[in-house]
């Protein structure tokens, strides 16, 4: 076999609750998943779900700090529930999705709303309104054994101590099992996959040096600050 032309990547891993490196594999994101924050984005909430991706670098673990990204003035959060697959497969049926699920976490889908309006009008990919550097903050994985499955209870995120994202993990148009069904039959999920599953209302705006700290009930925490 031929040698590498340089050094391979690192390899992007989460910690994991109680010990061990989650590796991930690719991140998949859930649009409009909690019905007031479709409302709030002027959607319709009876569309299906659709989905895009960030790149596994993009993943930000350990509460470390990210850097305010070029390219917009219009940074915002969303708190989200993210979804961290153990075992592949395609076209899983509704009743297996929990087999597939190793844990859970809290994670942050950073966005450059200025660039997503942007893309949204000229019917262009959303790619660097999402998938920009740094641009996926995530807390330690909760493994299944031990928590609810699938977790049942608040989400939130505030903002240099003030709430500003509220809402509940019932509230998902799309829950947990339904999502990562119908993402089994548009790709072969594999182990290392996150799909992080849409937000609830009150995403807003950051700047540098706030502070991000958002919790989902019984899964655990994501905090960043922006620099
Ligand atoms: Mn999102």
């Amino acid at each position: 076999m031929a040698d590498l032309v340089f050094a391979a990547p690192p390899i992007v891993t989460i910690p994991v609750t109680g010990g061990g490196l989650f590796p991930v594999r690719r991140v998949f994101c859930v649009g409009r998943n909690y019905p007031e924050h479709v409302r709030e984005m002027g959607n319709d909430e009876r569309d299906p779900p659709f989905f895009f991706t960030k790149p596994a670098d993009a993943v930000v673990s350990g509460g470390k700090d990210i850097p305010y990204p070029p390219g917009t003035s219009d940074l915002q959060h969303e708190i989200e529930l993210v979804v961290a697959i153990g075992r592949g497969g395609r076209d899983i049926a509704l009743e297996a999705a929990p087999e597939h699920i190793f844990g859970y976490a809290a994670g942050i889908d950073m966005t450059r709303r200025d660039l997503q309006s942007l893309a949204k009008k000229a019917g262009r990919p959303w790619d660097m309104a999402k998938g920009f550097d740094f641009s996926a903050p995530i807390g330690d994985i909760a493994p299944v054994a031990g928590i609810a499955h699938p977790p049942d209870g608040a989400i939130a995120l505030d903002v240099n101590g003030v709430g500003k994202q509220r809402g509940m993990l019932s509230e998902m148009i799309w829950d947990v099992h339904s999502v990562l069904t119908y993402l089994s039959r548009l790709v072969a999920l594999a182990p290392g996959d996150l799909i992080m599953t849409g937000t609830p209302a009150g995403v807003g705006a950051v700047e540098r040096g706030d502070l991000l700290e958002g919790r989902v009930e019984g899964v655990g925490s994501v905090r960043t600050r922006i620099v």
